[in-house]
């Protein structure tokens, strides 16, 4: 498998890693080109970033876009708010951080494992960047009065070390138990609904922010396939919700989004081949 690189997501705590296979161009996965490197994806980052603020800044009475208890992805219906203080909840990697340094080291090619990213959650403080946007947008929240929380499946056990490199990239402050939700905070694992639920007794969550669909609803993982997958977050409820309250952030290199066989990926109907022999 040479030229593959197995690369997995941090949200792994408690599932099997996902075992990808990219494209490499000049030995380099064309994801990590893409998300590390383009002007492209800076783009689609600042785009996701900008309507975020925006949309923060209409809501005058606010909604929760926590979903509600006892709702489902085909009824996933929000709340209103009280009089809460507002807050915004974002995940952390490649949501308002790249983790330059760990993909730097698994684009030479060695299979994803745990031990390894826990040391890199502990060590890697400083070779990391905020995801191009995010420092701006936050301190845009942060002066409107909204408390800028992160949700993040980063192991409890390295609390201290995930404060310093979120403050590290500009982007604090984290607080954990206060402003920072990590995996082993409950008894869920790397499931966030139940963290969710916690920030949202304390909190009014006017807006969130991932690059996961977990990072909305632990509901988006119940085993769909990718192409069940892909028609509930088109269905018309949730759709509604893509850019106002639910904003998502590219992330080509790792995670939920990699998964489908050729088979799946290109259905019957748009298979095409050259005609005549042409090369
Ligand atoms: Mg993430």
């Amino acid at each position: 498998m040479q030229g593959c690189v197995s690369v997995s997501a941090p949200t792994s705590v408690a599932t099997a890693p996902v075992i990808s296979a990219p494209v490499t161009v000049n030995g380099v996965p064309a994801g990590m080109q893409y998300l590390y490197a383009s002007g492209e994806a800076a783009a689609v980052s600042i785009q996701a970033w900008n309507a975020f603020v925006g949309y923060v800044r209409t809501q005058h009475m606010p909604t929760s876009v926590v979903l509600a208890q006892g709702a489902s992805l085909a009824a996933p219906t929000w709340t209103t708010c009280g009089i809460k203080p507002k807050a915004a909840v974002f995940d952390v990697d490649e949501t308002v951080l790249l983790n330059l340094g760990f993909e730097y080291d698994a684009s030479s090619g060695q299979p994803w494992s745990d031990p390894r990213w826990q040391d890199w959650e502990r060590t890697g403080v400083k070779q990391v960047a905020p995801v191009p946007g995010a420092r701006a947008a936050l301190t845009q929240l942060r002066a409107m009065g909204v408390t800028v929380i992160f949700n993040t499946n980063r192991s409890a056990a390295n609390a201290a070390q995930t404060e310093a490199t979120i403050e590290a990239a500009g982007l604090g402050p984290a607080r954990h138990g206060e402003t920072l939700f990590l995996a082993g905070d409950d008894a869920m694992g790397s499931k966030k609904d139940g963290r969710r639920a916690t920030i949202a007794a304390r909190y009014c969550v006017v807006a969130m922010g991932g690059d996961q669909l977990g990072d909305f609803s632990d509901l988006f993982n119940a085993g769909q396939t990718p192409a069940a997958r892909r028609a509930t977050v088109q269905s018309p409820a949730i759709a509604a919700k893509w850019g106002a309250g639910w904003f998502v952030l590219p992330n080509p290199v790792y995670g939920t989004a990699l998964k489908g066989k050729r088979d799946e990926v290109f259905p019957p109907a748009v298979r095409w081949a050259p005609t005549g022999g042409v090369r």
